[in-house]
């Protein structure tokens, strides 16, 4: 069965409830159709699926770490085996090309089996403390954890979050976006069947302030990672601290590429034209490229080669760029678009809405802005790249960033001293150079400035999952 189920409720305690408060519909943003109807988890479904994450606590944590890793593998390998229906579900929750979907399911994959390795290697350390003492550490689960989860990559922003809370001996309840539910959901019903004790993995379906507040105001919640929007993240921040509690936040970016006269420019804008990955809708996708002036108009036309021959479609027909996610997207995206002709911006291809049963805008690239504009300041979220003249390095480093954002850059050039420098100067948590995307479960992730609090991914997930306890024993 490549099809989601008719509908869906919070999954609790290891099935899936119809406790909530109204109904939902599901659409597929590719085609207009409804793909499925949800039942909202609201207050009364969070406060069941905390209960049950509490009961199951105890347990998770005291299971064998190279047991909980056995199981974590499980649900690397039933995601794999399950990987052609996941993405299917994924198109018609959030309309991913179906290639893109399948790359996305095999993520998801790959972040349980990186902490499945992880779950026996989760140590503390002695301590030279003065006298006849032996001082040591320990790190110790935290409880049940909150994931608050976007619409743009849900499985597997949720694998990268709840896989080392897992690991760490953490319960989970996490709360996916209302606009793109199901694969979360369908993630905590297959790490069941692979052997995830009920209770473990609990999902809670449901619009920010209806359930997603709840969660954030339940004081036996002792961690949130939020992903999503700056203005959602300070929100749920602000409702963490009444309880103490800490957020991981994974927030948004909008993100410079420098390409100077040294870089190897095919090369350079194959890759750069994958800002239009998931039609744009990418924390990390680099939307602002500075370009040396010596190569600008050779890179300008080999960028506008590429993306004049992206193909545009509903997910089902994998195309190159699927649709935005909502009719509101692409609004917003045409008057970001707009605004900035206004002002006297170029349009070189693309500038407007594709028609067809979806919502679709056509893979844009425009220059000839300011870099005050909102369109360079600003995420937009949607398939719209700009590029920029600089005319050495100083100023492209200072431009790229004179932004609030800082979650991701990318450095082309030929010069080693060059990008260490510029990799190094750059205010941002990751830097890919000559190359993009360049993300891997293995390496730390995560946002300077307004791009978030945290780092994600690597071993420096553990450092959030867990807390440390110091023990002092007199041998006296
Ligand atoms: P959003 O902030 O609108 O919503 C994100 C999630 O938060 C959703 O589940 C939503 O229901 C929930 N939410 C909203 N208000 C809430 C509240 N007051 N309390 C609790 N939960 C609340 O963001 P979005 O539109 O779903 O996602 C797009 C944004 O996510 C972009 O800004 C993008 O850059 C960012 N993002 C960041 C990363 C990263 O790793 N840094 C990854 C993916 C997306």
């Amino acid at each position: 069965m490549d099809t989601p189920l008719d509908h869906y409720g919070s999954f609790i305690n290891g099935e899936f409830t119809d406790i909530g408060i109204g109904e939902i519909d599901v659409t597929n943003p590719g085609t207009g159709e409804t793909t499925t109807s949800l039942t909202e988890a609201g207050r009364p479904g969070v406060v069941a699926a905390v209960k049950s994450a509490e009961s199951a606590a105890e347990d998770w944590a005291d299971v064998d770490p190279a047991e909980r890793g056995e199981l974590l593998r499980s649900v690397a390998e039933i995601l794999r085996e399950n990987n052609e229906r996941l993405a299917k579900l994924k198109t018609v929750e959030n309309g991913a090309p179906h290639s893109d979907a399948l790359q996305l399911v095999e993520g998801a994959a790959k972040y349980f089996e990186y902490y499945a390795g992880l779950t026996d290697k989760i140590e503390g350390e002695t301590i030279p403390v003065p006298g006849n003492r032996l001082d040591y550490t320990q790190r110790e689960p935290l409880g049940v954890t909150g994931h608050i989860i976007p619409w743009n990559a849900p499985l597997t922003l949720c694998a990268r979050s709840i896989a080392p809370a897992l690991a760490c001996g953490n319960t989970v309840v996490a709360k996916p976006s209302p606009l793109a539910p199901i694969t979360v959901l369908e993630a905590a019903r297959y790490a069941s069947m692979a052997g995830i004790p009920d209770g473990v993995f609990n999902v809670v379906p449901g619009e920010g302030q209806r359930t997603g507040e709840p969660l954030t105001e339940d004081n036996r919640v002792a961690k949130y990672v939020f992903t999503g929007s700056v203005d959602s993240g300070i929100k749920v921040m602000k409702s963490a601290a009444e309880n103490v509690v800490p957020v991981t936040a994974e927030l948004g970016g909008k993100n410079p590429a420098i390409v100077f006269q040294d870089a190897d420019v095919e090369k350079a804008a194959d890759d750069l034209a994958k800002a239009f990955w998931l039609a744009g809708q990418v924390c990390f996708a680099p939307t602002k490229i500075y370009i040396h002036d010596d190569i600008y108009s050779e890179f300008q036309r080999a960028l506008i080669e590429r993306t004049e021959g992206l193909t545009v479609g509903p997910g089902e027909e994998d195309p190159d760029v699927g649709p935005v996610i909502s009719a509101n997207a692409v609004e917003r995206i045409e008057e970001y678009v707009s605004e900035a002709v206004k002002s006297g911006a170029t349009v070189h291809t693309g500038g407007e809405q594709v028609q067809g049963s979806g919502h679709f805008f056509a893979p844009t690239l425009i220059d000839g802005v300011s870099d005050d504009a909102p369109i360079s300041c600003e995420e937009v979220f949607g398939p719209v790249v700009a590029t920029y003249r600089f005319e050495n390095e100083a100023e492209a480093v200072k431009r790229a960033n004179d932004t609030k954002y800082g979650l991701y850059g990318v450095v082309w050039t030929d010069n080693l001293a060059r990008a260490h420098r510029v990799a190094g100067d750059l205010e941002a948590g990751s830097i890919a150079v000559n190359e993009y995307p360049a993300t891997f479960p293995q390496a730390p992730f995560g946002g300077y400035k307004k791009s978030g609090i945290g780092r994600e991914k690597g071993q420096q997930a553990v450092e959030h999952f867990t807390q440390i306890k110091n023990i002092t024993i007199s041998l006296e």
